[in-house]
């Protein structure tokens, strides 16, 4: 969507809709949840990419700084700060409390 300021116009940034599909987002990359997962609510994707890595006793190394912006287009470009931001955002190795986290 393109602003255009023109005299006169008072842009009205303040309108969200707030529709019912607005749902919880992957706090790692920002992607729609589909349920708990390893101790929160995740996307399917980074579920994947979470459990592959713990199973696969995976390492990455960061071509960067450690540092890297993940989100939901970029969360593939380095597997190291995703994990990162797993283990951060509060993913867990083990899932033996998963049962005590319900949907409200
Ligand atoms: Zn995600
Ligand atoms: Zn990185």
């Amino acid at each position: 969507i393109e602003l255009h300021q023109s005299k006169g116009v008072t842009l009205k940034v303040m309108e969200y809709t707030y529709d019912d599909d607005l749902e919880e987002l992957c706090p790692v990359c920002g992607d729609k949840v589909s349920g708990y997962h390893y101790g929160l609510l995740t996307c399917e994707s980074c579920k994947g990419f979470f459990k592959r890595t713990v199973q696969n006793n995976k390492r990455y190394t960061c071509a960067e700084n450690q540092e890297c912006k993940i989100d939901k287009t970029q969360r593939k470009r380095c597997p190291f700060c995703r994990f990162q931001k797993c283990l951060s955002v509060g993913m867990r190795l083990e899932d033996s409390n998963a049962g005590k986290h319900l949907l409200p």
